[in-house]
């Protein structure tokens, strides 16, 4: 089975929790009803016509927040009155609210749940404290208890979610960079192959959608064997590093310079026809071969043959590498160190 997605979770909770809620209030508004307590069974009938219309709403608008939002409020109310009235019988309603601060947290998270119990708490000091007469009378060994239970059950609550959400906002940072690793090629950190092929569907589509032109240059180091065979593996790799750095500096921000593998690396230039690639192809041509590898030990220079090729000459992304790489095939048969365009 698939892993629900966070944002599915959530949605779900919302749904079974809406439901749930309209269930209880459905028994014990038409119970409360029957016992003729008119007031008390209207009250909760009310509140669920209302949970009702926000869960279809929320339904319907595809709006999480809406019943995120009424629910975790008509839990306040709810806490609220059934405090203040004691419910319908002998001050039983009260002990609702126990399940009703854990729901509002699950739903809404610390913060919002830690707000809410502060106002039910209020609420509470009023009713057990504020020496009213409209309000329920409970019994002052039933107040300590009520309130010692209710903060030591919220306190554990938020204790626990608060450890919850700080444990998933690590994982999600620690997905992330997974994430960014597992796109990066680890030597020279330019984006791998993998992550390349992304770019190129999401370059394709925007092509198909707008005609907005890309092209790509292939590039492979000219005989880097025996760059590795004459310094060592250690100091091509270091050439390896210096090469995608001057690819880097030497294109736009927009441009997405890929190490394809070994020692060949592709540009994709989002917005640019075959001519224009070509010339910067060509740019970038001098450039390499114009790098002093002296710092590296290598007084060779390094220098590289490119294949150019556009997607409007292209059927599709495959064909436009097909042909890339036939004109970088082209080039290292014309002597290497060439553009073919
Ligand atoms: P050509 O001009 O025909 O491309 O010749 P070439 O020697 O560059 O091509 P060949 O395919 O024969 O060899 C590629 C070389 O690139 C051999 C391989 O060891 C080296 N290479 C590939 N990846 C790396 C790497 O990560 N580090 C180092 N140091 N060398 C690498
Ligand atoms: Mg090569
Ligand atoms: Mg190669």
């Amino acid at each position: 089975m698939e892993p629900l997605s966070q944002s599915d979770f959530q949605k779900k909770f919302v749904l079974y929790s809406g439901i749930i809620t309209l269930i209880f209030l459905l028994v014990f508004g038409t119970t409360a009803l029957f016992k003729g307590a008119i007031f008390h069974g209207t009250i909760l009938l009310i509140i669920l016509v209302v949970v009702l219309i926000s869960l279809s709403l929320m339904i319907i608008k595809d709006n999480i927040s809406i019943g995120e939002i009424t629910l975790s409020f008509i839990g306040i109310l709810l806490m609220s009155y059934l405090t203040v009235t004691g419910g319908c019988c002998d001050g039983t309603g009260i002990l609702w609210a126990y399940p009703i601060i854990v729901i509002i947290l699950l739903l809404k998270g610390f913060l919002f749940g830690l707000m809410s119990s502060l106002i039910y708490l209020a609420v509470v000091l009023f009713v057990f404290f504020g020496d009213q007469t409209f309000v329920y009378q409970y019994e002052t060994s039933f107040k300590v208890r009520f309130l010692s239970t209710f903060f030591l059950l919220a306190g554990m609550a938020f204790i626990y979610e608060y450890l919850r959400s700080t444990s998933h906002r690590n994982a999600l940072i620690i997905n992330e960079k997974l994430n960014l690793t597992s796109r990066l090629d680890p030597l020279t950190e330019l984006l791998n192959r993998r992550a390349a092929v992304t770019e190129f569907e999401r370059e394709f589509s925007i092509y198909q959608r707008h005609g907005n032109v890309f092209s790509i240059i292939i590039l492979d180091l000219d005989n880097f064997k025996q760059i590795n065979d004459t310094y060592g593996h250690a100091t091509g790799d270091q050439a390896l590093i210096e090469v995608a750095k001057q690819l880097t500096s030497h294109t736009r921000s927009e441009d997405i310079v890929v190490r394809w593998g070994g020692e060949e690396f592709v540009i994709i230039l989002p917005g640019t026809d075959l001519q224009q690639a070509a010339i910067k192809a060509k740019n970038i041509k001098q450039q390499l071969s114009s790098i002093n590898y002296q710092k590296l030990g290598v007084s060779d220079p390094i220098t590289a043959s490119f294949g150019v090729q556009s997607i409007n000459n292209s059927t599709d992304v495959d064909d436009l590498f097909v042909q890339a790489d036939k004109k970088l095939y082209e080039a290292k048969k014309r002597g290497r160190n060439q553009v073919v365009s």
